[in-house]
């Protein structure tokens, strides 16, 4: 691992351009629990697809229900070593923009500033109506749903509420899509940090990237499907091997 880690820092210190590809693995230091590692949410909660949450209000109700048990972790999360790494990364000006795949709006907490974070699932730490766009503050809705246990409705015009993340079945947001093919098919060095790379079409954005020329790396405990793909592969810990490999503590 270490001689992997001093190759990865020559590869970087060597870059000019070097895009960062992140998953729910670089959040999981920082307490957030990922989607698919062993005893991750996955195994516990099947995500509830879109088209659920817009026939039933029990699926909605169980998909807020969800996401308010979520906030004390959400709350008291930090961004870690792996964040400080990435921000370390932009503040070079090497890195154009972070492409993350979270919604915990870590790396902006991190210092990254928020023209360069482009969340391709959106962020989960504010909703909004799926009809009229309104913005809605997650405590506010906790509260009503505390008191009425019923799915949040927009106050001026009686639609849907839910966070401004992209479920599964949901359109992809096609500005931050568009900016992330962008950034990442310019760059000399990819790097995938924490991603297991098998929720699509996210995951096609280092494929595109490799296939525009850029030297893939993937930094992940576990393995991916595209680990064949890659020049390197870090099956380490995000915040050590990042952090050693940027410079970081
Ligand atoms: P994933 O859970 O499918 O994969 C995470 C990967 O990171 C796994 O392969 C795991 O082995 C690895 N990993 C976890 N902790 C690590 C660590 N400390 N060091 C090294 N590797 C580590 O996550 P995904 O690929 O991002 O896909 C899940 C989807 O769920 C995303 O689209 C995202 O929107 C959402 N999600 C987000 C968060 C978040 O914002 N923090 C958390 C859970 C899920
Ligand atoms: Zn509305």
């Amino acid at each position: 691992m270490r001689d992997t880690t001093t190759l990865l820092r020559r590869m970087i210190e060597e870059s000019r351009r070097i895009s960062v590809f992140t998953g729910a693995g670089i959040s999981t230091e920082s307490g957030i629990p990922d989607f698919r590692s062993p005893g991750g949410v996955w195994s516990r909660e099947r995500p509830i697809p879109f088209d659920a949450f817009l026939a039933s209000e029990a699926a909605r109700q169980e998909t807020w229900r969800r996401r308010f048990a979520l906030e004390p972790i959400l709350r008291a999360a930090r961004p870690n070593r792996g964040h400080a790494a990435v921000a370390a990364l932009v503040a070079t000006g090497r890195t154009e923009a972070v492409v993350t795949q979270n919604i915990d709006g870590l790396h902006q907490a991190s210092g990254v500033p928020d023209a360069q974070v482009i969340e391709v699932h959106g962020n989960t730490t504010w909703a909004a109506c799926l009809d009229c766009g309104r913005r809605h503050e997650i405590a506010d809705l906790a509260a009503a749903f505390a008191a009425d246990g019923r799915a949040p409705r927009c106050d001026r015009c009686g639609g849907l509420v839910k966070t401004a993340t992209i479920a599964f079945g949901q359109a992809m947001p096609a500005a931050a899509m568009a900016r992330a093919e962008a950034t990442m098919t310019a760059a000399e060095l990819c790097l995938v940090v924490g991603s297991s790379l098998v929720v699509w079409p996210a995951a096609g954005l280092p494929v595109a990237a490799k296939q525009a020329g850029a030297v893939l790396v993937i930094v992940n405990r576990a393995p991916t499907p595209l680990d064949e793909m890659a020049d390197l592969v870090l099956r380490g810990e995000i915040g050590a091997v990042l952090g050693e490999a940027v410079g970081v503590q």
